[in-house]
């Protein structure tokens, strides 16, 4: 046994410091990115925001909606191969171009991928996404994707340590997703005492990715705009969202009356609710780890989408980044007492 007694921080250990600045509005600020690939080199350039692939929020509702603003979802693994071909008969190449395709690692996955990767030549990301990315299986599923399909932007997680990062992009990904635990709707750390504070896995994964070419995504455990500017100002390349993005109408949940008030259901991947939706319930060697809540009802995603990139293009102001790309270099994180989390109320059901 050993114990690390180094400090680590989440998005609630700090603050961005202001520097002095020379921009005279946030308007000013440009949030696209352009990235190269490291396998692929292919190009893509847009704004770095990805919904989760939760069946609660990667819909090919706010696909479409978010795509109008140059931003990614990686579209949840539980649609139709004939689901798949009529949504992308309703998209521009230029919008498909948004969309990541999601996947497990299962032989079945694996076919099923790449039915949908040939229904359309544009579709450019597949998410390779399991709870755990420690696993050898999963390091030899990524080298298997990368031999198949040589020319697609492979997203693979999750992860939280820079050697992992490292070993998963020699084995293909061009883009490791970063996150264990921090999930609104997660239980992983309740359950099984793992996990890492999500802002300084960004840290390290980061500098451990950038070393060699690559990317990340931080994923999981921002519920206000600020968190997405820490995530940023971090290292992360893209952010990933789930409960920030739930409950929306583009979601496309039940919405629930509760005392007059609206609410949608909101629920994590590995939760008694959708593995009872998937896979028949909870397998009995395991135990879920996820919850289900109940998110006040939040209308059309058009505000919620204004008030994150609102948030990230104001700390870009704060600190003097003209482009979200150089908001890390100017970054400087001050440590604080916890904070109150002030946004994300939810009702537990
Ligand atoms: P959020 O933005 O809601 O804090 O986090 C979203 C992320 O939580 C997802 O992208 C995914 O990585 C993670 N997640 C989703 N469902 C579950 C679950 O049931 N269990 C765990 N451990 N993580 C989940």
């Amino acid at each position: 046994m050993r114990v690390e007694t180094d400090i680590k921080l989440g998005f609630k250990d700090v603050l961005i410091k202001p520097k002095r600045s020379t921009l005279k509005s946030r308007s000013q600020v440009v949030l696209d990115r352009k990235f190269t690939f490291k396998h692929t080199g292919s190009q893509w350039e847009g704004v770095p925001v990805i919904a989760a692939n939760m069946d609660t929020v990667g819909t090919f509702g706010l696909a479409k909606a978010l795509a109008e603003h140059r931003m990614m979802t990686a579209v949840h693994k539980h649609y139709t191969i004939e689901q798949w071909s009529q949504f992308l008969a309703s998209m521009s190449a230029d919008k498909i171009k948004y969309l990541m395709v999601s996947c497990g690692t299962s032989d079945a996955d694996f076919e099923k991928t790449k039915q949908i990767l040939a229904l359309n030549s544009n579709l450019q990301f597949i998410c390779v996404d399991v709870a755990n990315g420690y696993s050898e299986h999963f390091v030899g599923y990524v080298r298997k994707m990368r031999e198949t399909f040589s020319d697609k932007v492979i997203v693979a997680g999750n992860v939280v340590t820079g050697e992992m990062v490292e070993e998963l992009i020699l084995s293909g990904a061009d883009i490791v997703k970063v996150g264990i635990g921090p999930g609104s709707v997660c239980t992983t750390r309740v359950k099984t005492g793992v996990g890492y504070p999500q802002l300084s896995a960004i840290i390290e994964c980061a500098d451990a990715a950038h070393g060699l070419g690559g990317q990340i995504v931080g994923d999981g455990g921002c519920t206000q705009a600020g968190d997405v500017a820490k995530a940023f100002g971090g290292g992360a390349d893209f952010v990933m969202l789930g409960g920030m993005l739930a409950a929306h109408e583009e979601n496309g949940g039940e919405v629930v009356e509760e005392n007059g008030n609206k609410f949608m259901k909101f629920y994590g991947m590995s939760s008694q609710t959708a593995m009872d939706k998937h896979t028949g319930g909870v397998a009995e060697y395991r135990a879920s780890e996820g919850k289900t809540v109940l998110l006040p009802y939040k209308g059309s995603v058009q505000l919620t989408v204004q008030d994150i990139l609102g948030g990230v293009r104001s700390a870009c102001t704060y600190v003097g980044a003209s482009e979200l790309k150089e908001l890390t270099k100017r970054t400087t994180f001050i440590r604080v007492q916890e904070q109150e989390n002030q946004v994300f109320g939810i009702t537990k059901v």
